[in-house]
Order: structure tokens, then C-alpha cells, then sequence
């Protein structure tokens, strides 16, 4: 029953983000993350960039003694993802935050968290990443979506659209300031849009 309402919800979800061109992560970049998940086994989890729910949903199904908060600042996709999460059956686990990430206070969060997933706006990640990691455990981890921006952080910038330079350059600048910094160990993993995963040490 419950399993039957939670797949119809999934399924549901998928519909939406196709017919509203909602970015939720496709199969492969959300199969590689939960893989990564079950073997970290975090208690709490952080998400920034919830969409429509997918991934929070998709979390708290692969990891059934965990919980999730996770935000969102656009108001319909976070409408949206209150009614899918609500329909999943998960409303226990999952906590949606209605606000721009940047803005958030820290104190209506938990004060650590064992893994925190940031997949929001991509040239913003350098500022998510120095405002949550306050809220990290010691050996926690942060998962950071769409590092590859769908190939286009391989090629010259000159080919890149004018409008998408600035995030790309964002993004490559905290990747290097990512693999350079030595109080994390980071990888980078090329499943899905590419992952990076940044582990406290
Ligand atoms: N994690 C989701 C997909 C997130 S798409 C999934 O796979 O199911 C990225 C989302 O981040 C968008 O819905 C966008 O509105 C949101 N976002 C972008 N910048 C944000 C910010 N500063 N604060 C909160 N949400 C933000
Ligand atoms: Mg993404």
C-alpha cells in the first residue's frame, strides 16, 4: 500500500518535471547518489534545491532511519513539492524550507548535519557551500550535483553562452578551490551531470 502510493508519487513527480521543465536529477545522477548514501549512512541530511522533492524523496526511500530538510525559494515548485511529499508518505522525514537558501537563518536548521546535498543554482555553489558547511559533522559530507553543467565545463569558455559564463567560471573556480583546500578530501565522480563529493576530515 504504502509502497504502491510512493511509487504513483514518483511517478507523478517525474510527469510534472517533464511537462513543467523542472531540472530534477535524472536516473543515473540519482542511482550514483544514493549508492554513495548507503554506504555514508548519514543521519541527517541537508538538500539546497529541492525542486519539486524528487531527490528529498528519493533519499528518505533509500535510507529509512534517516531524515531530511531541504529548501526551496521558488514558490510553486515548493507548493509542488509540499503536496508530492505529503503524497509520498515521507511527511514525517522530510522538512521543506520555503526560502531563498542565501537568506535562510542557520538557526531553524539542525545544528549538524551529516551529509548535505547542494543542487541549486550552479553559480551560487561556492556561497551554499561556505554558509552550510557551519552546519557539517566532523567526517560528514558534501555532495555537490552537476559539476559537468551538461558538458559545458569542458569546453573554451569562448564557446560557452554568453549568459552561462559567469556560473560556469563560479563553478570551476570553487572546484579548484574544492580540491585545493586541505581540510576536505574531494573527488569528483562523472556519473550523471557529475558529482563532486567533498568529505571533512
Ligand atoms: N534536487 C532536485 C532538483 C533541484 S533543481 C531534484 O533532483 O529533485 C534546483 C532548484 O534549486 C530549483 O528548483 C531552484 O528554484 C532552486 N534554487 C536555486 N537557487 C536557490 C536558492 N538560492 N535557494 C533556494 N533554492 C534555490
Ligand atoms: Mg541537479
Amino acid at each position: 500500500m504504502v509502497n504502491n502510493q510512493l511509487s504513483t508519487t514518483l511517478q507523478a513527480i517525474q510527469d510534472y518535471a517533464v511537462a513543467y521543465h523542472v531540472p530534477i536529477m535524472e536516473n543515473q545522477g540519482i542511482g550514483e547518489l544514493i549508492e554513495l548514501l548507503k554506504v555514508q549512512q548519514p543521519e541527517k541530511i541537508l538538500e539546497i534545491g529541492a525542486a519539486i522533492g524528487f531527490s528529498a524523496i528519493k533519499m528518505t526511500e533509500a535510507l529509512p532511519t534517516s531524515t531530511v530538510d531541504t529548501v526551496e525559494r521558488d514558490d510553486s515548485r515548493y507548493q509542488k513539492a509540499l503536496e508530492f511529499i505529503a503524497q509520498s508518505g515521507f511527511g514525517e522525514r522530510i522538512r521543506i524550507f520555503h526560502a531563498d537558501a542565501l537568506e535562510l537563518s542557520l538557526d531553524v536548521l539542525k545544528p549538524e548535519y551529516d551529509a548535505i546535498f547542494i543542487d541549486a543554482a550552479k553559480g551560487q555553489y561556492e556561497r551554499f557551500f561556505d554558509k552550510y558547511e557551519a552546519l557539517l559533522a566532523k567526517g560528514g559530507i558534501i555532495y555537490c550535483d552537476n559539476m559537468a553543467m551538461h558538458g559545458l565545463s569542458d569546453i573554451p569558455l569562448s564557446e560557452v553562452p554568453r549568459r552561462k559564463r559567469t556560473m560556469i567560471r563560479n563553478l570551476a573556480t570553487f572546484k579548484e578551490h574544492m580540491l585545493n583546500d586541505p581540510r576536505y578530501d574531494t573527488e569528483l565522480l562523472s556519473s550523471g551531470d557529475g558529482i563532486m563529493i567533498c568529505r571533512k576530515k
